[in-house]
């Protein structure tokens, strides 16, 4: 029977879509989440709610690095190797960067078709994210977006950012694993990374360790090994592997994963993981009161109109902030 396509599904359907593994409803309901109309966002939330028992099941790993360190090519290498791995099938799900959003080099990243051969495997789903206002926002819909697949049957949900900082803090906040790509012979200034990052990272991989470049990935291996002695223990009690791959002729994908699962298995045995996903849930409902704050108070007439005036007042030196906005503040709550 031909139905025709509504705009809206009940959320009972999309539920049941996402259950059954539907990947055109998980697509649409994931267009709910990064809808601007607060409606479909709450839809959307509705929707999440009642799948939350679906979800929290697979191991979500964040990958990062500079644009041009590979992170594509090795996405799709290795998002193909855990597709294919043998009698497990990993379903995959990308949470990409949307190259024609990103603001350094976007035309150029932007021409070239990202992870072609994994986006057509039927173990893997793509969703390149939106470029958004604020990271916030964006990193909030990635942790809704994750949910979704997770209960969508994903087994491995791969988030990719861009290595610049802000939004590696946020998407550690969401995942188990954090894997960094580094390029051998780049001193760290040039790649951009910043020491917190390399902090954050639960395994460094050096990329493009083929042809000419295999010498220097080996050297680099053995400095970036030198140079995680001097960072302290993190809480996982996990040595920071460093590993060396080439996407382009599937060299060391296999051990990259293997380290993944012994992590998992590790942080597992010593409770890390269950307690680092309490805490994330946690410090989640504690970001999402803090964003709803905030923005109902900046929505608010009253305050959108006396605002311009209070600012120019504070700015000239004329009244002190703490002052002002205590008052803001106590008339917003005396109207609500
Ligand atoms: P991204 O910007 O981090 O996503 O990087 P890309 O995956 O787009 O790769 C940037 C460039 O590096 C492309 O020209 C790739 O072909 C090249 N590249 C990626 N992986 C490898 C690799 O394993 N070996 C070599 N030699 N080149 C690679």
């Amino acid at each position: 029977m031909i139905r025709k396509r509504r705009s809206r599904l009940t959320p009972q359907e999309y539920i049941d879509g996402i259950l059954s593994k539907n990947p055109f409803i998980l697509s649409r309901a994931i267009t709910l989440i990064e809808s601007q109309l607060e409606s479909d966002n709450q839809l959307a939330t509705q929707i999440i709610d009642k799948l939350m028992p679906h979800t929290g099941k697979s191991v979500r790993v964040g990958i990062t690095g500079v644009p041009g360190v590979g992170k594509s090519t090795f996405i799709e290498t290795f998002g193909l190797y855990l597709a294919e791995l043998e009698k497990q099938n990993k379903k995959v799900a990308v949470l990409a960067i949307d190259p024609s959003s990103q603001r350094s080099g976007g035309s150029i990243l932007g021409d070239k078709t990202r992870m072609e051969k994994l986006s057509n495997h039927t173990n893997a789903y793509i969703r390149p994210s939106p470029a958004g206002n604020s990271l916030g926002g964006v990193s909030q819909k990635t942790r809704e977006t994750m949910l979704l697949c997770e209960a969508a049957g994903f087994d491995v949900i791969l988030i990719e950012t861009v290595g610049v900082g802000q939004s590696e803090t946020i998407v550690k906040g969401i995942i188990d694993f954090f894997l960094l790509l580094m390029l051998a012979g780049a001193g760290d200034e040039l790649q951009g990374i910043k020491r917190g990052i390399m902090e954050m990272a639960d395994m460094l991989v050096i990329t493009k360790a083929d042809g000419e470049n295999k010498k220097a990935a080996t050297r680099a291996k053995s400095q970036y090994k030198h140079a995680l002695h001097l960072f302290p223990p993190n809480e996982a009690k996990w040595t920071v592997p460093v590993e060396i791959c080439s996407a382009l002729e599937n060299e060391g994908i296999s051990d990259i994963w293997k380290n993944i699962e012994k992590y998992i298995e590790q942080t597992i045995e010593n409770r890390f993981f269950q307690h680092n996903r309490s805490q994330q849930n946690k410090q989640w409902l504690h970001q999402t009161i803090e964003e709803r704050l905030k923005r109902d108070f900046y929505k608010n007439e009253n305050v959108k109109n006396q605002l311009v005036e209070l600012e120019n007042q504070v700015a000239n030196g004329n009244r002190n902030a703490v002052e002002v906005a205590k008052e803001l503040l106590e008339n917003y709550y005396q109207e609500i």
